[in-house]
């Protein structure tokens, strides 16, 4: 295998635009990952997920380690070929979901004891484990195993848990061991502390990683909260490493990220949204279960060039919403997706074109807009 590796290939003011390649193809910067949770982006085939511009999928540890199981995916040949998918997959720590889905957790130096949300069975997950599950699911780029508190939280709680984070980035590197052609990334905490964050991106630089996330965002803080932290918390990581925003977020979120100088995000909104009736587009959020829509012949966005808004109107997507049909999921997620990928292929090219600004511009007053009027 060959190794992987980040280019910048444009800057304008903080926003960059460059290219991750790695073995099983390039990503390119600014990217957003759909999520396949369970080895699956959820009522998409891969090749289609594919159609939509995605050059980079995003693995679920957790779910994947209970169910099918990481040694079960390795057996079967890794993640890649048990889900379909050939392109890259990144895969987070697991540590994340533990905290949020899984019960009786017991956190310690050593890692954390869990029982599943399936089926109530007891699990040990280490930095040592985590990277061991990530090597057997085959995945391109590895995130290291933190711990993210849930915000707000006093500074006390927010330094021990980015302490803890900080020594259990140092074994995660030490479990990675040296793999060509896959990437280990260290997430920086310290909650919305700009001298936490700063001593967190220095003790992850001096480990030195192959990219880092700016973690613990994205958790109930709020906008402008989160774009505050962004102000300060990109700059203090490496310039010549992607730096990826975990579980960001709605189309103004990221393109507000973007512009503060993240180069990756990923968010299960644009496929979860398309299975409740919602749609995301350049004039902001659409229900589809709204009888606005009933008698409607126009597609959802006749500028888009999705299948969704090619071949169908939006009487008939509100008509398979309302019936629950599982059609609806599937065009609203492919739209969706679709409209997501746009997105960040219009940012890439306003910021090697250096007219970002006038891009943010635009987004922000036509997504601000609201839905095309009534017939
Ligand atoms: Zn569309």
């Amino acid at each position: 295998m060959g190794a992987a590796s980040f280019s910048l290939n444009a800057r304008d003011g903080k926003a960059r635009c460059g290219v991750i390649s790695t073995p099983r193809g390039d990503i390119r910067t600014p990217a957003f990952m759909p999520v396949g949770t369970a080895a699956t982006v959820k009522g998409m085939l891969p090749e289609n997920v594919r159609a939509t511009g995605a050059d980079v999928l995003l693995g679920n540890t957790y779910h994947l380690m209970l169910r099918p199981g990481a040694e079960r995916v390795a057996q079967l040949g890794g993640l890649h070929k048990f889900m379909n998918w050939q392109r890259p997959i990144l895969t987070d720590s697991g540590g994340f979901q533990v905290m949020s889905l899984a019960s009786l957790r017991k956190l310690t130096e050593k890692g954390v004891t869990f029982r599943s949300h399936i089926d109530g069975m007891k699990y040990d997950l280490t930095p040592e484990r985590s990277m061991e599950i990530q090597r057997l699911l085959g995945s391109d780029i590895v995130m290291a195993f933190d711990e993210c508190p849930a915000l707000p939280a006093d500074r006390t709680r927010l330094n021990e848990s980015m302490q803890l984070s900080m020594r259990w980035a140092k074994r995660s590197r030490e479990a990675f061991g040296d793999r060509p052609g896959h990437m280990l990334f260290g997430i920086q905490q310290g909650g919305l502390e700009q001298d936490l964050r700063e001593e967190s991106a220095k003790a992850l630089t001096e480990i030195g990683f192959d990219g880092y996330a700016v973690g613990g965002l994205a958790v109930g803080e709020g906008q402008e909260a989160m774009f505050g932290c962004l102000d300060f918390a990109p700059d203090q990581l490496p310039e010549d490493k992607p730096r990826y925003l975990m579980g960001v977020g709605k189309p103004a979120d990221i393109v507000g990220a973007v512009a503060r100088g993240i180069d990756m995000m990923d968010c299960v909104l644009p496929s979860r949204s398309g299975r409740t009736g919602q749609a995301w587009t350049r004039r902001g959020q659409v229900n589809l279960r709204n009888a606005r829509h009933a008698d409607d012949p126009r597609p959802l966005d006749e500028h888009c060039s999705c299948p969704c808004c090619q071949s169908y109107s939006r009487a008939y997507l509100h008509h398979v919403t309302r019936s629950k049909e599982m059609i609806a999921g599937t065009l609203l997620t492919w739209h969706n997706l679709h409209y997501y990928q746009e997105l960040m292929a219009g940012m890439r090219a306003a910021i090697s074109e250096g007219r970002f600004a006038s891009f943010q511009t635009d987004f922000e007053a036509e997504f601000g807009s609201g839905d095309i009027e009534l017939l």
